[in-house]
Formats: C-alpha cells, sequence, structure tokens
C-alpha cells in the first residue's frame, strides 16, 4: 500500500500543477523544473492548511443582536440571530442544602465514555434532568444538579485496544466529546465530572469496606469463563447466549442482562454460552471474587422500595421493572473483576489481589463523588447525608432501572451510613430514529455531535426532543415531525405571537413598556385571560414537580395560545386607528403591558425547555439575568401565596415587566424548516453518508502520512544542510 501510495502523489502534484498553469505557458507541461514542483508542493500544502483551520474555526455568530441577516430560504424574512446564553450569576458556585429551603439534588445516568452520545441517551437522561433541574432552579429551589462520564470497565479497555489508546487516553478523549455536546445542547450541570477522578477511589473503597465491616460481602470461589482461543478472562460483557428466564428464551443475551425480558444475568448460567469476540465456546475456570450479600438485606431494600416508590411517585415503568426484579427475590452478586481498568479492591488477601470492582458496583457511587470533585471530600456529604432536607431525583432510561431502585439503594443501606437514597425516579423507554435504531456505526440517526451542523439552533432540538420524550412508550424521532413541530408549534404558535406582541409595542409605544391603566382593565375578557392562564400555570407546576415534562411542554404551548386569543379579541390595531369608534390610547396601552407581562412570564415558563430561546427573548426585553428574574416562578408563587383571594392577577401586578423599560428591535426568532431542508436531511442521515465519511478518513490518513514523511524529508534536508 505505501509504495502505491509515493507512485501516485506525485503525479497527483503534478495533475494540480498542470491545472495552474495552463492558460499559461502550454509548452512548458511537460518539462517543469524541480522548483515548480516543489513550489506547487507548498501551495498545495498550504491550502491544506488553510481548509484545514476553516474546518476547525466555527462560525462565529453575530454578535450584534439587532444585525439583520439574509435567510438563504426565505429571502424576505430577517431573523433574530444572537448568541445569547442563560447564564445564571451563581454559576460554578458552591452550593449547599439550607435546611429552609426546598433541597433538590438531580442526578442523570453517568453515560458511558466509550462513544459519542445519540439523542436517545440525550433525552432518556441528560436533557430531562437538565429541565428538572432549570425549573428547579427558576422556582428558587436550593438546587444541585450532578452528571458525569461513567469511564470503568471493560468497554473502555475494549476501546482503548481498538484505537491503540490506553484506557485514560480513550477517556480523555470520550469525555471531552461528552462534555462538548452537552454544553451546546445548553445542559446546565452544576457539575460535569468523571469517575475516573481521585476522589472516586475512597469514596466507593469506603463503601465496600462498611459492607464488609457490617457483614454484607462474602468472599466466594467462583467459576469463571476463559476464551481458550482469545486468551482471554472473559467478563460478562464477552459472553452471550441463550437467556435462562422463564420462558424468555432469548439467543443474544448478554452476560449481565437479557434485552429482551429485561432481567439482570448470571453469565454462567446463560444457555449455550459463546465468546463474543470469536463466537467459540469458553471453558470455566475457578477464581475468587466478592459478592454482595443481597438477600440478608432483601426485607430492608423492600421495605424501601414499597414506601418511596409511593411517596416519590416512580413512574409506572420504574414500579414495574422493579417489582419483576425483586419478585423471585433477590440474589448475591458479584461485585469484582479480573480487569486493571478500574477502582483497586482494598484486601490484603492473597487470593484477591489485582481485582477491581466491577463497573456497575461503582457507576452509582459516581453521583457521590462528583459531588465530591465539585465540593470538597469534606462537604460532599452535607447534599449526600442528610436524608431530613434532601430530595434525590433520578433520570435515566429504563435499562437502568434495577440499579438504581435495588441494588444501589441496598449497598447505601448496607453501609449503615445515613445516606441520601433516591426519591423520585424518571425512567424513559427508548427514542428510535426514523423506523430504526441510531447507529454509529450504520451512520443511522443525528448524534450529539451532528446537530450542531444542521444550522438548527439549539432550542428547537430540545423542544423536540422533549415533546417526543418516550415516557410512557417508545417514540421516534422523525425528520417530518420535527419540521411540522418547527413550523407548526414554534413558528406559527409561539414565535408569531412574541413576534407580533413585540413589533406592535416597538412600533407604537415608542420602542418602550406602556402604561397600566387600572381603569381600562375590568372587562370579562381580561379577567378571564388572566384566570385561565393562572390555571394552566397551575397544571404546569404540578406536571413538572412530577417530571412529566413533555405533558408540561404540551401546557406551556396552550397558555402561549391563551395569548393569541387575548390578542385577537382585543383588536389592538382599531384601539389606535383614530377614526375607529373603537380609538382608545389608554386601553391600547393597557393591553400590551399585559401581554408584555405576559410575553416575559412565557419566557420564563420556556426557560427549562429552550434556555437560549428565553435569553434571546429577554436580550430584545432588555432584561438582565440576575436576582429575582432569575427565580421568577418563585417571585410568582410568592405573589399568588399573599394574594389568594386574586392570585391570577400576578400577570399585572407582581412586576414581572418594568413601565417604560425600552425594547429592542424585534425580530422573528424562529426559523421556518423548508420540505426541500427536511428531505436534504433525512437523506443526510439515513446511512449512505457513512460509506463517504470512511473514504474520507482514508484520505485524511493518507494525508497525514505523507505530511510525516515530508517532515522527516526536510528535517532530513536540515540535517545535511548544516553537515555540509
Ligand atoms: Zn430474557
Ligand atoms: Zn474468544
Amino acid at each position: 500500500m505505501e509504495s502505491n501510495d509515493k507512485k501516485e502523489e506525485p503525479k497527483k502534484e503534478e495533475n494540480q500543477n498542470q491545472e495552474k498553469k495552463e492558460d499559461q505557458k502550454e509548452e512548458k507541461k511537460e518539462e517543469k523544473s524541480k522548483e515548480e514542483i516543489e513550489k506547487a508542493r507548498k501551495e498545495k500544502k498550504k491550502e491544506k492548511k488553510e481548509k484545514k483551520k476553516a474546518k476547525a474555526e466555527k462560525p462565529q455568530p453575530q454578535q450584534n443582536p439587532n444585525k439583520k441577516e439574509k435567510d438563504h430560504h426565505e429571502k424576505d424574512v430577517n431573523y433574530y440571530t444572537s448568541s445569547a446564553k442563560l447564564l445564571r450569576p451563581n454559576k460554578n458556585q458552591p452550593v449547599y442544602p439550607d435546611p429552609s429551603k426546598k433541597n433538590i439534588l438531580i442526578t442523570s445516568a453517568l453515560p458511558y465514555v466509550n462513544n459519542v452520545p445519540h439523542l436517545g441517551t440525550l433525552i432518556g437522561c441528560v436533557l430531562s434532568a437538565d429541565v428538572f433541574a432549570r425549573y428547579c432552579r427558576l422556582k428558587g429551589y436550593n438546587t444541585l444538579y450532578i452528571c458525569g462520564t461513567d469511564e470503568y470497565g471493560t468497554a473502555t479497555e475494549t476501546k482503548a485496544l481498538e484505537e491503540g489508546l490506553t484506557p485514560q487516553q480513550v477517556c480523555d478523549k470520550y469525555f471531552k466529546i461528552h462534555d462538548e455536546v452537552y454544553k451546546w445542547f445548553d445542559c446546565d450541570f452544576d457539575y460535569f465530572g468523571r469517575t475516573s477522578a481521585p476522589e472516586h477511589t475512597p469514596i466507593t473503597q469506603g463503601l465496600f469496606l462498611d459492607l464488609l465491616k457490617n457483614g454484607y460481602c462474602l468472599k466466594k470461589q467462583v467459576e469463571e469463563f476463559k476464551c481458550e482461543k482469545c486468551d482471554k478472562v472473559l467478563s460478562d460483557r464477552f459472553i452471550y447466549g441463550t437467556c435462562y428466564h422463564g420462558d424468555c428464551k432469548y439467543e443474544e443475551a448478554r452476560g449481565d442482562q437479557c434485552d429482551k425480558c429485561g432481567k439482570l444475568c448470571n453469565a454462567l448460567e446463560l444457555i449455550n454460552p459463546k465468546c463474543k469476540i470469536c463466537n467459540n465456546p469458553p471453558t470455566k475456570f475457578n477464581s475468587f471474587h466478592y459478592y454482595i450479600n443481597l438477600p440478608k438485606i432483601e426485607e430492608k431494600v423492600k421495605e424501601w422500595i414499597n414506601k418511596t416508590s409511593e411517596e416519590g411517585k416512580w413512574s409506572s415503568n420504574a414500579k414495574s421493572i422493579t417489582q419483576g426484579f425483586i419478585k423471585d427475590g433477590l440474589i448475591e452478586r458479584c461485585i469484582t473483576r479480573d480487569l486493571k481498568w478500574g477502582i483497586k479492591l482494598p484486601s490484603d488477601d492473597p487470593d484477591l489481589q489485582n481485582k477491581v470492582f466491577y463497573v456497575w458496583f461503582d457507576a452509582c457511587i459516581g453521583y457521590i463523588s462528583i459531588t465530591a470533585q465539585f465540593l470538597g471530600m469534606d462537604k460532599y456529604k452535607l447534599w449526600w447525608q442528610d436524608p431530613d432536607h434532601v430530595k434525590l431525583y433520578q433520570f435515566m432510561g429504563k435499562d437502568n432501572t434495577t440499579f438504581h431502585t435495588v441494588i444501589f439503594p441496598a449497598t447505601l443501606i448496607g453501609s449503615g451510613e445515613n445516606w441520601v437514597k433516591l426519591f423520585h425516579l424518571s425512567t424513559t423507554e427508548y427514542l428510535n430514529y426514523e423506523d430504526t435504531k441510531f447507529s454509529k456505526s450504520k451512520g443511522t440517526g443525528v448524534f450529539g455531535d451532528m446537530a450542531e451542523s444542521t444550522g438548527i439552533a439549539s432550542e428547537v432540538w430540545r423542544y423536540y426532543l422533549i415533546s417526543m420524550r418516550p415516557e410512557a412508550a417508545d417514540t421516534l424521532f422523525k425528520w417530518d415531525d420535527f419540521t411540522a413541530k418547527n413550523n407548526n408549534e414554534l413558528l406559527s404558535n409561539l414565535g408569531n405571537l412574541i413576534n407580533r406582541i413585540l413589533v406592535f409595542t416597538f412600533k407604537n409605544f415608542e420602542g418602550k413598556i406602556p402604561n397600566f391603566n387600572e381603569n381600562k382593565f375590568h372587562t370579562d375578557v381580561d379577567v378571564t385571560f388572566l384566570k385561565n392562564v393562572t390555571e394552566l400555570y397551575k397544571k404546569y407546576n404540578n406536571l413538572m414537580e412530577d417530571t412529566q415534562l413533555k405533558d408540561a411542554l404540551k401546557v406551556f404551548m396552550e397558555i402561549s395560545s391563551l395569548g393569541n386569543q387575548y390578542f385577537q379579541v382585543n383588536e389592538p390595531w382599531n384601539l389606535l386607528k383614530k377614526n375607529s369608534e373603537n380609538y382608545d390610547v389608554e386601553k391600547a396601552e393597557t393591553v400590551f403591558y399585559v401581554l408584555c407581562s405576559f410575553v416575559r412570564f412565557l419566557g420564563a415558563l420556556a426557560e427549562p425547555f429552550m434556555p437560549s430561546f428565553s435569553a434571546k427573548l429577554y436580550e430584545i426585553l432588555n432584561i438582565k439575568y440576575e436576582g429575582n428574574e432569575t427565580i421568577l416562578l418563585k417571585v410568582i408563587d410568592d405573589f399568588m401565596e399573599k394574594n389568594k383571594e386574586k392570585e391570577y392577577e400576578f400577570l399585572i401586578k407582581a412586576d414581572l415587566i418594568k413601565v417604560g423599560n425600552s425594547i429592542n428591535k424585534p425580530l422573528p426568532l424562529f426559523k421556518k424548516i423548508s420540505e426541500k431542508e427536511c428531505e436534504d436531511f433525512k437523506k443526510r442521515f439515513d446511512g449512505s453518508q457513512v460509506k463517504k465519511e470512511k473514504e474520507e478518513k482514508k484520505e485524511e490518513k493518507k494525508e497525514e502520512k505523507e505530511e510525516k514523511k515530508e517532515k522527516k524529508d526536510e528535517k532530513k534536508e536540515e540535517k545535511e544542510e548544516k553537515k555540509e
């Protein structure tokens, strides 16, 4: 291969050179001097470098929010473009529980580090938890949102082998990708950490030692699988076979879990086990491991499950999966493994040297250790060992359920310390892609690192994903739906309403929030509007509190529709027409004060779902995001609490917006997605691109090799020159 490359390259350069010189001296084509070739080569190199540079530099977002930008698809429409972000003033500041407030600890399942997250991962845990965390902060709750990457285990070791890196290097590489993807999707963690951080070791080992001390760990001689052909002790992930649970008989059950019946598996019990690498049957050998004695903790765990699943309103799939798991009684589970990449088992026992903890044992402990990464080893217990004041909300895909509802709580109970345990659990089913599954290798589906390249704003992605959140059953990502939701809901309902209100205000009230004249606000229409908004706001709150995020989003859009009706029914254009019988400037001012206050309110309700939308809106409204502006729902709740009789008056009396405040020139906030764009996206993510990309990668590698060779040659030349 290499010799072929070498032969081809000079030819290529010659061709390029020829093209450039074509118009000039045709006759010299055949007899180019050595210098010319050299020159062309350097030019080509420069071009390549510039190309690479251009690729690396992302387009800079508009600095001036009012600057007009022509849209390529709809030539007549100028859109509001801005890189505004909702940056809370206490970002990166430590948060501690405050006994006088609601203290909400939120975790998203820690995404496994060895891949690029797809949209299903996003909506299943990270994004859902973010929506809830943002809601909690808006309500003035003392909130801590923790997430990070789960890094230990066989899968990382395998990936490292594949990529020719060390496990640490693999983790560093993918941690960065995860971090960037979640940032682009506006996931506002208090801390995004890693299980490979130093804090994770003493906390994991400490929990194990507590279990051991309390008699909940057993040392057992066990049989393990070894593949003679691969010369490898096979962890569960490297075994597959036929499921032994009931009548399941699924032939592709994994060593640790069956994807069909959802039950955890013991690899040694699988029928017809096979090595996943070479498909040969593995052989058994004897080894020693530690087991957690779940049967001994079972009664306490069951009691805790029955109480908490009701109090914490676990989602129905979480309840049924958990009940299915404990129904037949718990079994002892092995917590150690023969691996290098993991937390070392603290033991002097010669039988148990070179063992690490099994990744499922340490992964959930990651929530605790990542808190310690953020707040320090001396402070993390403030959140994790104060169950009287802290409520723990956990978000995850349904496949993670039993680790969080049974095994991890059992570990915490068995330790004898007063740990904060799961309160509310929100589990999701799966999001699939256009009638198939997301597959990185096949190139089907949108992965986290590709969304930005579509040019569609992150708030639209978030809106769509939350509206499709698989709360009760699997859902499908479909570009047709995506386009329809953007065009019919965001643009036609929410976007148009806001734009109409703000444009009218900007034009007719000198770009300022108009006066509220109480004597002009008395009709049934006015009061009914306020009352309807209040009813739906309560509904929104209840749904959010129960993490019914998808339904809460629907209610948000219903609230927006109420604004459309109120605008329409008041016929504001007649209120300002001098020859109209309805001419009434004060009434017009009042209607628009109410509508502007309503827009501010919509911005707050939208924050959990579409923070970058709210940020742009606040930029137009000239609102500085600090103090009470960041906890607007708390401001409203406080008003309602104090004015129980007329709680619905918050839109006109809770000072949501200031009279006389100048606003910036409004422009539409949502962009239409054309039919053609929709079709293009379908094509782009249907898998046909992957082949092309693979070829491109080959080409890049070739170029890299070539560059390296050139550098080597240059150095050689330099050396020779020096010698001379
Ligand atoms: Zn099964
Ligand atoms: Zn094998």
